[in-house]
């Protein structure tokens, strides 16, 4: 059976001088195989993932796997304590108003200065190693600089050094109100349909500083550049890399957790994980996007707002997204004001909050969508 340890690293600390700590939960199989990395809630009202965790690790107390599987719930300590009134307010570093998962590292000259050192008779294994190494050899370096980081990128590091000696890293979030939806890296469109998720997003090698890009940008471009060095060898990308979003943020619900737990467990299976074991993905309609495709829509000015879609539904160009209040105006015809649907599209998610300033983030939605076979 598999053998389990249970560890606590410190990613912070308080102003009373506190260590804040992350329970790591590590599962390690008697063959070897893909090494797994699943963190929840770096955004602290996204707290739906650590009942994915919970179930993950009630299967894995019975299920022989291969290789090992680390599990981080509760990730970011500081973010789900910190409330104002009914709310958590987890998505910003509270000091330098940094979203917590935009911090993470990656830097194409650090790529760059490896390729000079990689020489034709090595092999990809020992690529492989020396590159994991070189990466985290950085980050380590950037937590130790002498001028210091922020509090987000301080707590995003010490994760994604964990992270990176992973071959596959999955974050798990959830949207305001929000259906499930997953960001796979273009390379990897085969996995999609592994995850019980009917919404896919295809993302290029393009870094904005979340952790699953800081992990794929990371081998994507080691692969582009192999691939210019030696044009005469074929160069995998050996590490995937996904942002699972299952639903809306402050709130848990078991039976979804271990619906998604189960989906996680089919794309593990699918990855040659799991030992013994006939866990297959959801016979389910999926829909899929490019990034750029994922297109959201501001309010143009405020109001109060009913929302006339849920997430995950199919809407006309023209047809009615959302009615507005305007108490401004309550005794003429500009009263009410309707929001319509710019294009053909589904919504993915929408605000959490009738009230909505001019500017607000009122839907997101996939335009251009195509099924995914
Ligand atoms: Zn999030």
């Amino acid at each position: 059976m598999n053998k389990f340890f249970k560890e606590h690293l410190t990613v912070a600390s308080n102003a009373s001088g506190r260590k804040m700590n992350v329970p790591i939960y590590r599962f390690k199989g008697q063959e070897p195989g893909p090494k797994v990395y699943i963190q929840s809630s770096i955004h602290g009202a996204e707290v739906q993932g650590n009942v994915v965790i919970y179930h993950l690790i009630e299967y894995l107390k019975s299920t022989p796997i291969r290789g090992e599987v680390v599990l981080v719930p509760n990730c970011n300590p500081v973010g789900t304590n910190i409330k104002s009134g009914e709310y958590t307010l987890g998505r910003f570093d509270p000091i330098n108003g940094q979203n917590w998962n935009r911090g993470y590292y990656f830097k194409e000259e650090l790529v760059n200065d490896f390729i000079d050192t990689v020489t034709e008779d090595v092999s990809f294994d020992d690529i492989k190693r020396d590159f994991r190494l070189w990466v985290k050899q950085a980050i380590e370096a950037e937590l130790n600089k002498e001028w210091g980081i922020g509090l987000a990128p301080r707590l995003n590091l010490q994760l994604q050094a964990q992270a990176f000696d992973a071959d596959i890293v999955i974050d798990l979030h959830n949207g305001p109100v929000a259906t499930r939806h997953i960001y796979v890296p273009e390379y990897a469109k085969d996995s999609a349909k592994y995850f019980n998720i009917p919404h896919v997003i295809f993302i290029p090698n393009q870094f904005n500083g979340a952790l699953d890009e800081a992990m794929f940008c990371h081998w994507w471009t080691l692969a582009d550049k192999l691939s210019e060095k030696f044009p005469q060898h074929q160069w995998p990308i050996p590490v995937e890399a996904f942002t699972l979003e299952m639903g809306s943020q402050e709130v848990i619900n078991f039976d979804s957790g271990q619906y998604d737990a189960k989906g996680i467990l089919a794309y593990l299976n699918y990855k040659n994980c799991l030992i013994d074991t006939d866990i297959q993905p959801e016979n389910i309609d999926r829909y899929a996007v490019m990034l750029k495709d994922y297109k959201i829509l501001y309010t143009q000015e405020g109001g109060i707002v009913e929302y006339n879609v849920k997430p995950g539904q199919h809407v006309k160009k023209g047809d009615v997204l959302a009615k507005m209040l305007n108490v401004d105006d309550l005794d003429n015809d500009n009263a009410v004001s309707y929001i319509y649907a710019p294009e053909d599209l589904i919504t993915i998610l929408h605000f959490p909050s009738a009230s909505v300033l001019c500017g607000t983030q009122l839907y997101k939605c996939f335009i251009n969508y195509f099924p995914l076979p």
